[in-house]
């Protein structure tokens, strides 16, 4: 069974009673919106959204909520940023910080809109709203006296659960300073019930915030102060009524924060967690890469490397507790392209198991008909040599003239291939037909094959791939010549280097003179 229609089931029978009462079951997920959000947190969208979606295939009542949290402060600048300029804003809220770009509302608005705009471009939907909704409009307020009232509890959670130690007196708030809006760098000092008394501390603290001596009491609620986020976690599921809500691995773990925030909410919230998906890291060029690191594996940036399509297929593609590796420097692109072609195929021939299933989600169930694809890796490679026609290529591999679904396809693969071209892909990727005399030194059995091709092209006025492969190959099981031999000799003659695309179809589409021209003059 595919895994979103297991993890369907399964929240299925958890809340049997409220489906059948007809209430919504909430999915919710969240980010903060500190910078250029990596592609990363694109995984946790996707999971829920995908359950969301069939959960209503199934008939349930759902919806997907997607918090931007733009009330979290800025813990770090990132590095695209200027440094002087930002420093003054470490310590505030998101939301109270000027967007860089100028124009938008603010800071956390610029960069939610950018991973907005990937989230609906890739067919991926969500409500969206805001954390400082929920804190300004008094939404939090009743759970933000049940922490402060439970201060000691919480902090007996902590420890238990994560042996985390808070010092006697500790206070489950961070209260926003009145007079330099600081919000990581108030210690609270009391709660009398209705404020909270704070010192906004003027030595350096997290984050490299640096607070302003300012000692006050003010309310913690209408968005006087945030939560800390264990504490905040379980605080959202009970304001919002969160009925499943996944989280990455490292907060999964026995005693991480999923394990504290599932205490709070039951023994403070009086709140049952809601169903968890825990899931694996996506990994850009092997590593994970933090948010602040931003350039190349930004969602943006990833999801203008692939169409829509092959971007739903990475995505979905991969059951949540599998890390994706999304190597641009390798193969991953063209070995995207290949596994949806492969699924498209069973699909069309009415298999029905996971890919098949796949197959259907990424088209989020309006499915196009069969219709002819060029591998991506050929179409890359037609694409570096100037002298062919790839819409000539596709319609004599293809038998016919091609509708204007292929066109479009073709065109789109060969723009991404292009764009994949020049930025990442690796050298046995790039080809480059060779000119002039050939620097390396061909063997004798080496120069008799090409001799023996060349013989064969003068006697064949039309070059078919598949002929000439076989003929290729004919040359190597009568002859003493092996494999490696023959095939490197030929693509150390046309590219210079030891490999390349398969060989009938690659001496096929090259010009005839071209061919002769290299073949005669290193074997004459
Ligand atoms: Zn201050």
């Amino acid at each position: 069974m595919f895994w979103t229609d297991k993890i369907a089931d399964d929240i299925k029978e958890k809340y049997a009673t409220q489906i059948a009462r007809g209430d919504a079951l909430i999915v919710r997920d969240e980010k903060t919106a500190s910078g250029r959000v990596h592609i990363g947190s694109m995984r946790g969208v996707v999971i829920h959204n995908a359950v969301a979606e069939v959960l209503k295939e199934k008939g349930v009542n759902t919806k997907f909520l997607y918090e931007i949290n733009d009330f979290d402060p800025m813990d770090g600048i990132p590095t695209y940023l200027n440094q002087e300029e930002y420093r003054k804003y470490l310590g505030v809220p998101l939301k109270y910080i000027p967007a860089p770009d100028g124009i938008s509302e603010n800071f956390a608005e610029q960069y939610a809109n950018e991973f907005k705009a990937v989230i609906e471009n890739a067919g991926f939907d969500a409500e969206f709203y805001r954390a400082s909704e929920l804190y300004e409009t008094g939404k939090m307020n009743e759970v933000i006296e049940k922490a402060l009232n439970n201060a000691e509890k919480i902090r007996a959670i902590y420890k238990e659960v994560s042996g985390s130690e808070k010092p006697e007196g500790w206070l489950p708030i961070h209260m926003i300073c009145e007079k330099c809006g600081n919000v990581l760098t108030t210690k609270t000092v009391g709660w009398d019930g209705s404020e909270v008394q704070y010192v906004c501390e003027e030595k350096e603290g997290v984050g490299g915030a640096v607070g302003c001596g300012h000692e006050g009491s003010r309310s913690p609620f209408d968005g006087g102060a945030e939560l800390p986020w264990k504490v905040e976690w379980p605080a959202k599921w009970a304001v919002v009524g969160v009925d499943v809500e996944g989280a990455g691995k490292d907060h999964s773990t026995k005693g991480g924060a999923r394990d504290v925030a599932n205490n709070i909410a039951k023994k403070v919230f009086d709140y049952n967690p809601p169903y968890d998906i825990p899931y694996e890291f996506f990994l850009v060029g092997g590593a994970k890469m933090s948010s602040s690191k931003g350039k190349g594996s930004s969602s943006a940036d990833v999801a203008s490397l692939l169409p829509t399509h092959i971007f739903r297929l990475a995505l979905l593609g991969t059951r949540p507790m599998r890390a994706i590796n999304f190597d641009l420097d390798g193969a991953t692109i063209p070995a995207l392209f290949d596994r949806y072609d492969t699924i498209a195929e069973k699909y069309w021939n009415g298999e029905e198991d996971d890919d098949a299933r796949l197959f259907e989600l990424i088209h989020k169930r309006s499915v196009p008909e069969r219709y002819y694809r060029m591998r991506f890796s050929q179409v890359a490679f037609i694409s570096q040599m100037p002298h062919m026609d790839i819409m000539k290529e596709a319609e004599g591999e293809k038998s016919d003239a091609l509708t204007q679904q292929e066109k479009d396809d073709l065109n789109e693969r060969v723009e991404y291939a292009r764009a994949w071209l020049e930025k990442y892909a690796p050298e046995r990727y790039v080809f480059e037909l060779q000119r002039g005399d050939s620097t390396t030194e061909f063997s004798a059995l080496q120069k008799d094959a090409f001799a023996r091709i060349a013989k064969y092209i003068q006697e064949h006025s039309a070059l078919v791939g598949e002929e000439l492969h076989h003929f290729v190959h004919s040359i190597q099981k009568e002859g003493e010549i092996d494999a490696k031999e023959l095939f490197s000799g030929i693509y150390q003659l046309f590219l210079g280097r030891d490999s390349g695309p398969q060989v009938g179809w690659f001496l096929s589409v090259l010009p005839r003179e071209y061919l002769l021209e290299r073949l005669q003059g290193v074997s004459n």
